[in-house]
C-alpha cells in the first residue's frame, strides 16, 4: 500500500468525554505529524491521554474537534463499514492483553483479518499466516490455541495478526505491559524492525525504559504533549504540515 507522507497527521485534534455535569478534556488541541519509518513511543502516567490518542488514530473514537489523517484518509470523516474496512487494511492493532480469540488456533487468529478484508485468495491465507508466524518466530505454535502459549508468544501472535493485511501503520497500547523484561525486549525489537522497513509504529507505554528502542519519544501530561524528541527533520515535517505551532515545543 502506498501512503502519503506524513503517514499520520493531526491538526488541532482534541477529545472531550461527556461526564456527569459536563465534559472531561482527555486530549487538548494537538498537532502532530509522523512519517513512514518512525517508531514513536508515547509515554506518560496513567490517565494522561495515551489510549485516547491511540483510539483517535485508529478511528476507534471520534475526535471532538480537529482533523485526523492516517494512511491517506480523514479518519474523523469515516463511519460504519467504510471505517471498519479502512481500519482493517491500514491499521494493525496490538493490545496489552493480546486479545486473541480463544477458540481459534494461532494460525486462524492471524487469518481472521485477511478473511475480514478479503486479503489474498482464501486458499493462500493459511500460507500467508504461516509466513507471518515464522517472521515473529512462532511458526511452531500455529496449530495451538492461544491459551497454550506463553504471554510473549501470544503477543508475537498478535503482532503477526496486526501484519496480516500488510497495514502501513501499527498502533500498540502498552504491548509489553504484561510481559517480562526479556520477552518485552524481543517484542520491542520486532517493532523496531518493522519501523526500519518503512512501517509507521506508534506505541503507548508507561514504562520509560522501553522508549529507548524508539526513533522518537512523545510525552503526554494531562492530555497535552509536553515533550517531543522529534529530530529537526521530524519537527519540520510536523511544523510544515500541522501549522506553525508544531509539536516539538515542549510546554
Ligand atoms: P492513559 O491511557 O494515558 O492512561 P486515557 O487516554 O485512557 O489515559 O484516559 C485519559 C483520561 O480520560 C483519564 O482521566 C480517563 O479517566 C478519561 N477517560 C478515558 N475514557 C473516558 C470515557 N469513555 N469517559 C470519560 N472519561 C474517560
Ligand atoms: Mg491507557
Amino acid at each position: 500500500m502506498t501512503v502519503p507522507d506524513p503517514v499520520i497527521e493531526l491538526r488541532s485534534v482534541a477529545k472531550a468525554y461527556p461526564v456527569a455535569g459536563g465534559s472531561f478534556t482527555a486530549l487538548r488541541p494537538t498537532d502532530l505529524a509522523v512519517s513512514a519509518g518512525e517508531f514513536v513511543t508515547v509515554v506518560g502516567r496513567s490517565g494522561s491521554g495515551k489510549t485516547t490518542l491511540l483510539n483517535l488514530l485508529a478511528g476507534i473514537d471520534p475526535p471532538s474537534g480537529g482533523s485526523v489523517s492516517v494512511a491517506g484518509r480523514r479518519v474523523d470523516r469515516l463511519t460504519g463499514s467504510a471505517l471498519a474496512s479502512w481500519r482493517g487494511r491500514s491499521i494493525g492493532l496490538v493490545f496489552q492483553f493480546f486479545q486473541l480469540l480463544p477458540t481459534l488456533t494461532v494460525a486462524e487468529n492471524v487469518m481472521l483479518p485477511m478473511d475480514f478484508c478479503g486479503t489474498g485468495r482464501p486458499r493462500e491465507r493459511r500460507a500467508r499466516a504461516m509466513a507471518l508466524l515464522d517472521r515473529v518466530g512462532i511458526a511452531d505454535q500455529a496449530a495451538k490455541l492461544p491459551a497454550a502459549l506463553s504471554g510473549g508468544q501470544q503477543q508475537r501472535a498478535a503482532v503477526a495478526r496486526a501484519l496480516a493485511n500488510d497495514a502501513p501503520v501499527l498502533l500498540a497500547d502498552e504491548p509489553t505491559g504484561n510481559l517480562d523484561y526479556a520477552t518485552s525486549e524481543r517484542v520491542l525489537e520486532l517493532f523496531a524492525g518493522l519501523a526500519a522497513e518503512g512501517r509507521t509504529v506508534v506505541m503507548v507505554t508507561h514504562e520509560r525504559d522501553v522508549a529507548r528502542h524508539a526513533t522518537r519519544r512523545i510525552r503526554l501530561l494531562d492530555g497535552a504533549v509536553v515533550a517531543d524528541s522529534a529530530t529537526p527533520a521530524q519537527a519540520a515535517a510536523s511544523a510544515g504540515s500541522a501549522g506553525a505551532t508544531g509539536t516539538a515545543a515542549a510546554r
